[in-house]
Formats: C-alpha cells, sequence, structure tokens
C-alpha cells in the first residue's frame, strides 16, 4: 500500500488516516461524475450538492482525497488571481477586471465560511500577504502592483509600507519596504481538502478512490469510463484533474505541468520568533520572477516554496521532480538568506507537486451543455481561493443558473492549447533559465541583456 504520508506535510498531519476508500467496482449511473478529488472537483461536488441536494454526485478519484497540489500547496488562501489586474485591465476592461477582484475576495471570505460551518478546521487565519521588495531591483515592481491595484479603485485593501514599516512586521533581509495585502488567509491545505471530502459525503456525495479516468465521453451518453465500469452521468461530467489532465491524450496540451517545490523547517524556538517578528502570520513573498511563498504555520515552522524543477518535455509529471535536489538545495539557501537568524534550524520535509499553467495564464470554467461535460482548470500556483471560485460558477453552469458570478472572466471560455514539442520544451526551459538570470542579476544591480525578450515571452 502507498504510504501516503510521503507527499507533504500536509497530507501527514491532515488528522486523520489515508487509507483509500473503496474504488469503483462497477458502472454506475448518477447525475454528475466527477474527475479529480481535489478542491477543484470537490468544491464543484460540495456547492451542486448544497443547492440541490437531491442530486446524485460521484468524485473518481486515482489516489487518494488531497493527492495532487490541493494537499501539497503552500497554504496561501489569497485574492491573488493568476492575471496580475493590470492584464486583466487590458485584456477584459475595468469593470470586469475589478469584478473578479472583488469576487476573489469573496472567495477567500467563502472558503473561511465554509470551513466554519462544515467544522473543518482548517487553522483558517486572516493575516494577508506581505510582497517584499528585496532589494532596490524590485522598487519598480512594488510600485506597478500597487498601481494595479489602485486602478481598479482597490486602494483601500493594499497599503504601501517603508522598509522600516515592512520590518515592524517582520525581520527580512533586503528588505526596502513592501506591499500589504489585507484581504488573505493562510490554512492548512491538507486539512482543508480532506473536510471538505467528509463535507461532501455527509450530503449525500459519493467518492471513490484508487479509480482512474482512462477517458470520458460526451453527447448522448456521458460519462467518465475507468478499467472497471463507466460512471454514467446524465447531468454533467466533470474535468478536474489539472496538471494531470494532461496524461489523457485528447487534453494532453490544455495546461503546461510546472513544478512548485517546497521546503519545511522544524519548529523554531521562541528566541528566533522574537528576532524574526511575524506575529500575524502574513503570508510572505518578494517580487522575484522564479516566485517565492512563505507560510508561519501553526507550530511555528517556516514553509518556504519556489518554482525551479526544470519542465521535462513531454510535459511528464513524476515523483522524481517532486524531490528535485538542486531546486530544494537552492529553496534552503533561499530561506537561510532570508532569516540569518535560523543558524542551524534543520529542514524536516522538502516535497514537491505539479501546478497546471494555461498557455494565456487565465483559469477557466466552462460547461459545454450540448455535450455536458464541464471542466475548471489553469491556475498556475493560486488554486487555494480560486478553485473555490471556479467550484462556485461550474456548480452555477451545471444547474442552468445565470448570476453575476458566471459572467466574470474566467467563466465560459477556453484558452489556447500549448505549442507541440519540442517548440514547448525549448520555449518553457528558456523561461526557466531566464527568469532565474534576471532575479540572480538583479541582486548585483544588473539585467540580462535578453531579459526584456524573457518579459515579452512571459507577457504572450
Ligand atoms: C507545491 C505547490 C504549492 C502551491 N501553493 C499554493 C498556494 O500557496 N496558494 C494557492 O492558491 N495555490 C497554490 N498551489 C496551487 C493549488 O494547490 C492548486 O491550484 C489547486 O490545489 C488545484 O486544485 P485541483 O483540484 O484543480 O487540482 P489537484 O489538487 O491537482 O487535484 C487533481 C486531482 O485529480 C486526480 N486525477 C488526475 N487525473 C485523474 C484521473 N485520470 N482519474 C482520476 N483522478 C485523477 C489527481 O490524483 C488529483 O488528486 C500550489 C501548488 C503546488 C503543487
Amino acid at each position: 500500500m502507498t504510504d501516503y504520508t510521503k507527499y507533504s506535510f500536509w497530507l501527514e498531519t491532515c488528522g486523520e488516516e489515508l487509507t483509500p476508500r473503496p474504488a469503483l467496482q462497477a458502472s454506475i449511473d448518477v447525475d454528475v461524475a466527477v474527475l479529480g478529488g481535489g478542491y477543484t472537483g470537490l468544491w464543484t461536488a460540495y456547492y451542486l450538492l448544497k443547492h440541490d441536494p437531491g442530486l446524485k454526485v460521484a468524485v473518481l478519484e486515482k489516489e487518494i482525497i488531497g493527492f495532487g497540489a490541493s494537499g501539497r500547496n503552500g497554504g496561501w488562501c489569497s485574492s491573488k488571481f493568476p492575471v496580475t489586474p493590470a492584464m486583466l485591465e487590458q485584456r477584459y476592461g475595468r469593470e470586469a477586471a475589478r469584478s473578479l477582484m472583488l469576487a476573489m475576495n469573496g472567495a477567500v471570505d467563502e472558503v473561511g465560511r465554509v470551513c466554519a460551518e462544515e467544522e473543518i478546521d482548517a487553522h483558517f487565519h486572516k493575516g494577508g500577504i506581505l510582497t517584499m521588495a528585496r532589494g532596490k531591483h524590485h522598487i519598480s515592481a512594488l510600485h506597478s502592483a500597487f498601481d494595479g491595484y489602485c486602478r481598479l479603485g482597490l486602494q483601500d485593501q493594499y497599503q504601501l509600507l517603508s522598509a522600516g514599516e515592512a520590518r515592524e512586521r517582520v525581520r527580512v533581509t533586503d528588505t526596502c519596504g513592501a506591499l500589504y495585502a489585507r484581504e488573505n488567509a493562510s490554512l492548512h491545505p491538507g486539512r482543508l481538502v480532506r473536510g471538505l471530502a467528509h463535507a461532501i459525503e455527509r450530503r449525500g456525495g459519493v467518492i471513490y478512490e484508487g479509480t482512474e479516468v482512462t477517458d470520458y465521453q460526451g453527447g448522448s451518453s456521458p460519462g467518465l469510463i475507468t478499467r472497471s465500469g463507466v460512471a454514467r452521468a446524465r447531468k454533467a461530467v466533470v474535468l478536474a484533474g489539472e496538471a494531470y489532465l494532461t496524461r489523457i491524450p485528447r487534453l494532453h496540451r490544455v495546461v503546461l505541468p510546472v513544478y512548485s517545490l517546497i521546503s519545511l523547517t522544524e519548529p523554531l524556538s521562541a528566541e528566533q520568533w522574537n528576532q524574526i517578528g511575524w506575529a500575524n502570520r502574513e503570508s510572505l513573498a518578494s517580487f522575484n520572477y522564479t516566485v517565492d511563498y512563505l507560510t508561519r504555520t501553526v507550530d511555528g515552522r517556516i514553509l518556504f516554496g519556489s518554482r525551479g524543477a526544470p519542465y521535462r518535455m513531454g510535459s511528464k509529471i513524476s515523483e522524481e521532480q517532486d524531490r528535485h535536489q538542486e531546486t530544494h538545495a537552492r529553496i534552503q539557501r533561499l530561506t537561510r538568506e532570508w532569516f540569518p537568524m535560523l543558524g542551524g534550524t534543520k529542514f524536516t520535509h522538502s516535497w514537491g507537486g505539479a501546478v497546471g499553467m494555461p498557455r494565456d495564464w487565465m483559469p477557466m470554467g466552462n460547461f459545454d451543455a450540448s455535450k455536458k461535460i464541464a471542466s475548471a482548470r489553469g491556475y498556475t500556483g493560486q488554486g487555494v481561493s480560486t478553485t473555490n471560485l471556479l467550484g462556485r460558477i461550474l456548480a452555477e453552469l451545471i444547474a442552468e443558473k445565470r448570476t453575476p458570478l458566471s459572467q466574470l472572466p474566467p467563466a465560459q471560455r477556453q484558452s489556447p492549447q500549448w505549442e507541440r514539442e519540442p517548440a514547448r520544451w525549448l520555449a518553457v526551459r528558456y523561461m526557466q533559465a531566464a527568469f532565474m538570470r534576471i532575479d540572480e542579476a538583479g541582486k548585483k544591480g544588473r539585467r540580462p541583456l535578453d531579459a526584456s525578450i524573457a518579459e515579452y515571452i512571459g507577457r504572450h
């Protein structure tokens, strides 16, 4: 039997045994059949059942609930969206961009509300996000991020902090200033995903674990196909496998699996926390292209996450990438750089997982009523609250309700497919290397010659 605790600290500490639920044994007839037991599949199932308690909903999960990114993430339940406010405004106009940002605030609160209502002890804590300018090269990004929110009329939720004000909150080296974003929370991802599964079961949903969906069909006989039978779905099939969808041949190019890796320290001493501060447990980041995200856990550890494990030809997803040693070593070096007071503090856990990146960086929640096929995906590492929003949107679309939610930019859209190999590999590896070089050079006050080219490609 697989020891699922090895996939993350969150699965290890989710407070329950990870013995899989029974697998699907034969064909079944339901109203809605969901592929994937991560947040997307579970939020969709949850809202469908909440609005129509009589509905028959089945969730089919290849491994266990929370096996994917939902059981492995950095614990940011944030109102940040994978596409920046400036880019949203450019693509969809000011009003649509603003509505989406407000809906993201709403999603953070909704996650907290459901945790309270369903008694999911997911350590939901609304501490906000502090994005640090670590060096002069981050200052222009700091101001343009703030300006992007101001243009949408959201300035009351964001605060520019001086270096001194930022350091009063948390002592991070090289801090030149920070952006504080109030409407954000942190949580225990494993407890959330496992708790949601129980909430669905209490509402009559059925979850099959150890059940791989090998294909799906829509039209007159929609269903999810497995080796032991078909989950025939009268109303809709929901494809909620995020990065893993690339393993289904006809969905191979809908997203790109990008690896995000995490290292976690042992609990720090009271003396270390005195030196660091960070009393409000904000989520922390910087303006680096290689992405850094930090969480102070409830039990007093520092979680540091970053991108870096190289993309593999053919969108390969493997456990070897979860444990890419070079990236974990870099993350641990960075953690000590941010917090020199860590001294000999040990790292007790290292893990990683794949996020799904769409070709235009824009998440989507789509329901084709003629085919009875729904899917939500493409969160690029910002999915803890975005899945809640997309889950509600899918549930509305499937129930044929039209509310302002299902008019938001992610609803009823498709991203373009990724390029075929080897063009995909060449472009992605170039971008990964370029972003690493831009960050490294920035620390020395330099800029690589191709920085503008990489930034241009990154926006397109
Ligand atoms: C290391 C890491 C850190 C992250 N940090 C953050 C963060 O701090 N904040 C944030 O907002 N987001 C973060 N994310 C992203 C976030 O976790 C995801 O966007 C979100 O969990 C996506 O949920 P999902 O349900 O769509 O996908 P997943 O959680 O990946 O779930 C998909 C599920 O589908 C199952 N599945 C796939 N294919 C099949 C099949 N054929 N048959 C049956 N089952 C199948 C998988 O086993 C999996 O359980 C992070 C992700 C990673 C990997």
